[in-house]
């Protein structure tokens, strides 16, 4: 038996999703830019998935854009604002995803200059440090909704209204709180946010900006004027069906808050055990530092086992370099390296909790000992 518990980094399909994609991907092949009727219901399907995606974060439809992934949704949302302006300084916090952070690494070599926010001990920006950082040459802030590693959510309302009054466009990553919390583009003054479809049971390689109505925001892909203008290249419609069908499924973010809570009282019954993640959280993101203990190697182990975990994100395991999210809520080299990421799915079990407790209390005395 297998225990997928590494949903942050991706999740299965859901089988509504692979029977709709299934039929779309024999039927659906036209192109929704071609004339002709082939084409013209390709692009009727195309539509009625951006009003889909639109409803769910109470935006308009004309204000949805359809990207490649998240990484590309942010990247435009980035660079393509600072391309509409002249302004050089970006804000952003110190633990955005990669794709936000390496772009702005990237941009510091031209000439723009970064400010990252740092975050206190639980990993909320700090509002004041922000607020220090706002100035005439502020070209956007950049902070994420919900962190990929760690689960916590920032308070995107208020650093919403705080860059409203400054007038300076405001993107959050969204792509770890979809479908976690409800996310209503009205109540919070973001210029764009970013979707993406394999964290919530869709297929990967498909993804949604959301750009507020106005907002000037120029293209980094040129060619055929798809997605009007803001993206080329020709629709992946079976996948932005399957996006639209995730995105209407029900997500029971309280069956798995409760499992959530189960598994972080087990895990403090474990010694030296730090749990990195607060109350405010989405709800199926668990991370935790074990004592003594290296994570990579607790994760292999438990992948023996058939239950699968991660360390830190997935996009930087592999890498010598212990988590820059967990180092800049102040954990040591070690207590980072140390560090465990469950993420838990729709339908994980009690008894899957209790198997992945057994197994860790089990794999922590004997490497502990070792
Ligand atoms: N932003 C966050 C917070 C993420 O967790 C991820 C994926 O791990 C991304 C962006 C990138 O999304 P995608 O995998 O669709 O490129």
């Amino acid at each position: 038996m297998q225990i997928y518990l590494d949903t942050a980094a991706t999740t299965p399909l859901d089988t509504k999703v692979i029977t709709l994609m299934k039929k779309s991907l024999e039927k659906d092949y036209g192109n929704p830019s071609s004339l002709h009727k082939k084409g013209r219901e390709a692009k009727e399907l195309l539509e009625k998935s951006r009003k889909i995606i639109a409803k769910t974060i109470n935006a308009n439809s004309e204000e949805i854009y359809f990207m490649s992934s998240g990484t590309e949704a942010n990247n435009l949302a980035i660079q393509g604002i600072l391309k509409a302006g002249k302004k050089k300084e970006i804000i952003i916090s110190a633990i955005e995803h990669a794709s936000i952070k390496n772009l702005c690494e990237e941009l510091e070599k031209e000439d723009f200059t970064i400010h990252k926010i740092p975050v206190d001990k639980q990993g909320f920006v700090q509002i004041k440090e922000l607020k220090k950082r706002f100035n005439e040459k502020t070209a956007l802030v950049s902070i994420m909704y919900a962190n990929n590693e760690t689960g916590i959510l920032q308070n995107v309302a208020e650093i919403g209204n705080l860059c409203a009054q400054k007038n300076i466009p405001f993107h959050t990553d969204a792509v770890q709180a979809y479908k976690k919390i409800p996310i209503d583009i009205k109540k919070i003054k973001v210029t764009s946010l970013t979707l993406s479809a394999h964290k919530i049971y869709g297929p990967k390689g498909i993804a949604a900006l959301y750009l507020r109505k106005n907002i000037d925001c120029k293209p980094i892909i040129f060619g055929g004027g798809q997605e009007r203008s803001l993206r080329s290249g020709t629709e992946n419609l079976p996948a932005i069906l399957g996006f639209a069908k995730a995105a209407q499924l029900s997500y029971p973010v309280k069956q798995i808050q409760q499992k959530k809570e189960y598994l972080i009282k087990n895990l403090k019954e474990i010694p030296n055990l730090k749990i990195n993640t607060p109350q405010e959280s989405v709800c199926n993101i668990i991370n935790f530092s074990v004592e003594g203990v290296d994570g990579e190697t607790l994760v292999e182990y438990l992948s023996e086992q058939g239950i699968y975990v991660s360390t830190g994100s997935a996009c930087s395991s592999g890498s010598v370099e212990p988590s820059y999210v967990l180092k800049a809520l102040g954990l040591s080299d070690k207590q980072a390296r140390s560090s465990i990421r469950i993420s838990l799915a729709k339908d994980t079990t009690k008894q899957d909790l209790d198997k992945t407790i057994k197994h860790l209390k089990y794999l922590i005395s004997i490497l502990r000992k070792l």
